[in-house]
């Protein structure tokens, strides 16, 4: 398990999750920015460096190889020093590589904007012409403008400029064109704001990670092309050096000093590639999604802090023993608490109820008692969890995973997302099986349509070969049962099995679990916030409100003399038939709009 490195004073010592640490934590995108930054400083500082005048000719020095003396990168044909030539050129390349960037996402994204915001006939008349643009081979095309404006630098960056502008429109007008019609885009418009305003102040922040990303990925393309214009001679003219022109005259001497036109080529190469990692990577943090961890991909066990408490077990004879449990969640340096000294156990063959409204920390509970709570975000900063004899917060992250299905076995809310769609249901109960067994393929598959036949899905030789849209809200559930109870688990811990289903379907179901449970002698922990379920089927309940238990009980007891306030809400909540109106009458007394401590 990862220890926490921080102790219990949180807020301090970890700053928010920044961009910088985002992108330094991506090594590709790091190592290219590692190398640009040194090509930036380096061609930053040429003009300072002890460097001999690129332009100065020397034909007795003609072609010297690298490390020669006083020229550490050899010479050219001209007898010019290479590695003054080299940097010199690096900052023309990449000076009017960046600046054709600018302007292509200048122009590009001006346009992609309007034609996607204000749509029609002006989206159209933009497009096509763009269209018209792209419909060229974009290199013919600066060829073209080059031979039109006539061969030179500045002109050569013009017609990179102009060729890239259709990439950025396109893209650009994609996004826009979704956000055009969004609902707060109409908010700002129905606020009165101009169109102008609008496309600034509500369009233009969503789809900037588009423009950043275009430029990004495209910045080390139009150094290529910059070289390409120069390598053919249309770009910088001699004796000016940029990386092309310099492969461009180095290509005669390839066969006789082929060092003259490598060294320029690989300095191109790394330019192009470490531009296009670094790009990877921002476009990867731009995605606010990202930037709160939300796709970043989660450890396969919660965190554990380093320091917890780690309270005795109070319950010698319980399959699981939750105790003292303090589940957080991390955004950087905020700390949003879910679940707080949370006690349970469940014993053998007993059915134990958590029941409390949306949002009171059921999930975080149950997960939190196999790891899988999803770190980051989440951190289990205190408590242990006994299954059997051991605290699984301490074992090893292999152990802890493997006790996952076998001791411990979890059905969720909704079986329809989390049943694999591309597969026939028997195939991934046969893959549950053999996650903890070795058998054999035909042994398992015996094993799982005995499964199916035992959690009452009728002809389950036939629906073995079903997808989990075949079969009806009801079945996916009894697959979901099925397999949870492929290896024999100790505990099965079902997590609103049965919110996702109507009245009669989900009686069957609870019938189904209550029936299971009392055969194979499991407990079973089971989370709903129906207190009509709980009757039916748990032995004792515990009460859940604001991440803490605040009553626990025989069912019949709790139920027929509420201690807690939170309690007797709970149970005033299941509706009894004919009530009708009144009853939602009777749940908006009990629960006013604003959140009412409990006394
Ligand atoms: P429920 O009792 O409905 O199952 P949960 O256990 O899912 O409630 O959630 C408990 C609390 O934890 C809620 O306040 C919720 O906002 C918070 N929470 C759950 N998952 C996350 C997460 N990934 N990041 C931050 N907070 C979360
Ligand atoms: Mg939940």
């Amino acid at each position: 398990m990862t220890p926490v490195s921080e102790t219990s004073a949180p807020s301090a010592a970890s700053g928010r999750i920044t961009s910088w640490r985002l992108l330094l934590n991506n090594r590709l995108a790091a190592a290219g920015l590692l190398l640009i930054g040194l090509i930036a400083v380096l061609i930053l500082l040429v003009p300072v460096l002890p460097l001999p005048d690129p332009d100065a000719t020397a034909p007795a020095d003609r072609l010297k190889p690298v490390f020669s003396a006083g020229h550490l990168l050899g010479t050219d044909q001209l007898g010019r020093d290479i590695l003054s030539r080299l940097l010199w050129g690096t900052r023309l390349s990449v000076t009017v590589g960046f600046t054709a960037t600018l302007i292509a996402a200048l122009l590009g994204s001006a346009i992609g904007i309007v034609a996607g915001y204000v749509g029609g006939r002006t989206d159209n008349a933009i497009m096509r012409g763009i269209d018209m643009l792209m419909a060229f081979p974009y290199i013919l095309l600066a060829l073209a403008i080059v031979a039109a404006l006539g061969p030179g630098l500045m002109n050569a960056l013009y017609a990179i400029a102009i060729v890239n502008i259709p990439f950025f429109a396109r893209n650009v007008r994609g996004v826009t064109l979704g956000y055009a019609h969004r609902e707060f885009v109409d908010a700002a418009r129905l606020s009165g704001k101009g169109h102008l305003s609008v496309m600034f102040t509500e369009v233009l922040p969503n789809v900037a990670p588009v423009i950043v990303i275009t430029m990004s990925t495209t910045a080390g393309w139009m150094i290529l092309e910059t070289a390409g214009l120069s390598f053919l001679g249309l770009g910088a003219q001699p004796p000016q050096a940029d990386l092309g022109s310099m492969l461009g005259e180095g290509r005669a001497q390839l066969f006789t000093a082929p060092h003259v036109s490598i060294v320029p080529g690989v300095m191109i190469f790394l330019i192009v590639i470490s531009l296009n990692v670094l790009g990877d990577g921002i476009r990867d943090i731009l995605d606010p999604r990202l930037r709160s961890g939300a796709l970043a991909r989660p450890g396969p066990v919660t965190e554990v802090a380093a320091d917890r408490s780690i309270p005795a077990r109070s319950q010698s004879d319980a399959v699981v023993c939750i105790e003292g449990l303090e589940t957080v969640f991390r955004n950087g340096s905020e700390i949003s608490p879910a679940v707080n000294g949370v006690s349970l156990h469940v014993k053998r063959g007993e059915c134990l109820g958590l029941i409390g409204e949306s949002g009171s920390g059921k999930s975080v509970t149950a997960l939190s008692v196999m790891g899988l709570v999803a770190s980051p975000p989440g951190v289990i900063r205190n408590g242990a969890i006994y299954v059997g004899d051991e605290d699984v917060l301490s074992i090893p992250q292999t152990r802890l995973i493997s006790l996952r299905g076998s001791r411990v076995a979890y059905v969720f809310q909704d079986p329809l997302t989390t049943l694999h769609p591309m597969y026939p249901v028997g195939r991934q109960v046969e893959e549950a099986i053999a996650a903890h067994q070795s058998l054999g393929a035909s042994e398992r598959r015996e094993k799982a349509i005995a499964l199916l036949e035992k959690v009452g899905i009728p002809d389950p030789r036939e629906r073995a070969k079903h997808y989990p849209h075949q079969l009806s809200g009801g079945q996916r559930q009894r697959i979901g049962i099925a397999m949870a109870l492929a290896n024999d688990p100790d505990v099965i811990i079902a997590d609103e099995p049965t919110t996702a289903l109507d009245v009669t379907v989900q009686a069957r179901i609870l019938e189904l679990l209550r029936d299971l449970q009392r055969e194979r002698g499991m407990a079973l922990l089971f989370i709903t916030h129906d207190f009509g379920v709980v009757s039916e089927i748990c032995d004792r309940v515990a009460v859940m409100k604001d991440g803490e238990i605040v009553e626990t009980g025989e069912t019949r007891a709790v139920l027929a003399n509420p201690q807690h306030d939170y309690t007797k809400r709970l149970i005033a909540c299941v509706p009894e038939l004919g009530t009708g109106v009144a009853f939602l009458d009777r749940v908006a007394k009990i629960f006013p709009r604003q959140k009412t401590e409990v006394s």
